[in-house]
């Protein structure tokens, strides 16, 4: 699985479609080094992209769902026997551990398997009218060319959590991916054509304007349905744009995920899922928990353990095996020490830190003690590998902490007793709630957030329905 690959040109040559070059370079945040330079987008490319998904939507949008779902299965196979060279071009853009990468494969292709499964079961229903003479048919439709806008974190999954539900419902695709990680999305994109999409329902336009490209989009009359993936106030204003012309969205924006452990969690548990909620992605997920809420009575055995994990991590670039690699950028780097920094100078103390190497992206992860519960860096979403830790005693104190916050993405509790963890987890305002585990992800179900985490759901039944608008026919039956 880990091929060791000869250079970066070999990877890009395996993967890559024939694609426009341009002058958007893509780094790998491990060295800095320039591995590609790809088209950096503008209006013309934006409104080539969707003038070819306009074309190929009525095509495929009367394609049998059957085929529409072996070509997502095709695809979905192409990925898992590319998932090597696929995970390599990921640690390539994005940095991210071998493991994650592999991980993110897997979870990516899932996708297209789950939207396969899905594009073959369409509800609609047909029923006499409750006041009789007529019968009532309703039935669904795609709703269009869908624009897909996508971050950085999770450069295969982001899209695919899009595009498989998207091409499975009978919409053709505009992708705008992260500046920093195009070059997966291309990868994927040449996957879909290879497994039998028309070339013209799937275009990757990378930019480093993306209120250039994405505007565009919003203002092309053709272009029905935007899902964007990305942080809230981005989203905000792409909710604003999408306005004028009442355009459909979706919005999957960004968290700030509370950790319970209860006085009766059992800690080997709690510590397993608390290293995973925590270090998957070095912190870089809209999942990850962001403040850990700790039993006093545990704090103290809680810390010790969870630190001395902590510690116990090996941060490197993704080829030397390392457990957590660099951050997307220096500016990341910036942005969690100086929450780090807040913290300190508010009282807080570095309980545990594991060693990293030298280079503007790397943040060592850090474990931090005796933090003020108003702590920006408890309030803020952190994005890197900090777990502040504040201590709980009463249900209703810490019930005022879990949902002290407009973001209401994924929240995780662990207590040995399900009956408590699953009240608490009901009175929590989060659209996934991990009980007695440190993640929730999962192409079957559906994520997403409450309040200003987002609008809408992916995967899941949900995931398509996002795709499809509803029809009712009323039909005179005299
Ligand atoms: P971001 O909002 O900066 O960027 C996301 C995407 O939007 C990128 O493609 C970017 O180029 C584009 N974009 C940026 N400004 C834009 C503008 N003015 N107009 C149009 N497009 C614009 O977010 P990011 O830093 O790439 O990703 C991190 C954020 O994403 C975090 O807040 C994280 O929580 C969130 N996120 C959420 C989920 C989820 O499912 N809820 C998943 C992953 C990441």
């Amino acid at each position: 699985m880990t091929s060791i690959i000869a250079s970066p040109a070999d990877l890009l040559a395996r993967l890559l479609p024939a694609h426009p070059g341009g002058g958007l370079r893509v780094t790998d945040p491990a060295t800095g080094q320039v591995v590609a330079t790809v088209l950096d987008g503008g209006t013309a490319d934006a409104t080539a992209a969707v003038d070819a998904a306009a074309r190929a939507f009525p095509a495929w949008a009367a394609t049998p769902a059957r085929h529409r779902s072996d070509v997502l299965l095709r695809a979905y196979q192409l990925m898992t026997e590319r998932s090597a060279d696929l995970a390599e071009l990921i640690c390539l853009e994005n940095g991210k551990s071998r493991a994650d990468a592999l991980a993110e494969v897997g979870y990516a292709a899932d996708f297209f398997r789950w939207s396969a499964e899905e594009a073959v079961r369409s509800d609609g229903d047909f029923t006499p009218t409750p006041t009789g003479g007529a019968r009532a048919i309703v039935t669904t439709r795609p709703v269009g060319v869908s624009a897909l806008v996508t971050p950085w974190n999770f450069p295969a999954a982001m899209i695919t959590r899009k595009a498989g539900p998207a091409l499975a419902a009978g919409c053709t695709v505009v992708i705008k991916p992260a500046s920093e990680t195009p070059l997966t999305a291309y990868a994927l994109a040449r996957i879909l054509t290879e497994a039998g999409l028309p070339p013209e329902a799937v275009t990757v336009v990378p930019t480093s304007s993306a209120a250039t490209v994405v505007g565009a989009w919003l203002r092309d009359a053709r272009v029905r349905k935007l899902s964007f993936t990305g942080s809230t106030p981005v989203g905000r204003r792409l909710l604003a744009q999408a306005a004028e012309r009442v355009v459909n969205t979706s919005m999957e924006l960004g968290g700030n995920a509370p950790f319970v452990v209860a006085a009766d969690a059992d800690l080997d548990a709690a510590v397993a899922g608390a290293m995973i909620a925590k270090f998957r992605n070095g912190g870089q997920a809209c999942t990850a928990a962001n403040r850990f809420y700790v039993h006093a009575e545990v704090i103290g055995e809680f810390t010790e353990r969870f630190g001395a994990a902590t510690a116990a991590l090996t941060v490197g670039p993704a080829a030397s095996g390392a457990q957590i690699g660099p951050l997307i950028s220096a500016r990341a780097v910036e942005g969690v020490d100086a929450l780090v920094q807040d913290a300190l100078a508010r009282g807080a103390r570095i309980s545990h830190r594991a060693p990293a190497p030298e280079g503007d992206c790397y943040y060592p992860p850090t474990v931090l003690r005796d933090v003020p519960p108003d702590a920006d860096v408890v309030t803020e979403e952190i994005f890197g590998p900090v777990a502040p830790i504040v201590a709980w005693q009463t249900e209703d104190e810490l019930l005022i902490m879990l949902n002290g916050t407009e973001l209401g993405l994924a929240a995780y509790v662990f207590s040995a007793d399900l009956r408590w963890a699953l009240k608490l987890a009901e009175a929590t305002e989060a659209g996934m709630v991990g009980v007695n585990r440190g993640v929730v992800s999962d192409a079957a179900y559906p994520f997403g957030g409450v309040k200003q985490s987002g609008i809408g759901r992916e995967g899941g039944r949900d995931g398509l329905r996002a795709y499809q608008e509803t029809q009712y026919l009323s039909v005179d039956w005299r």
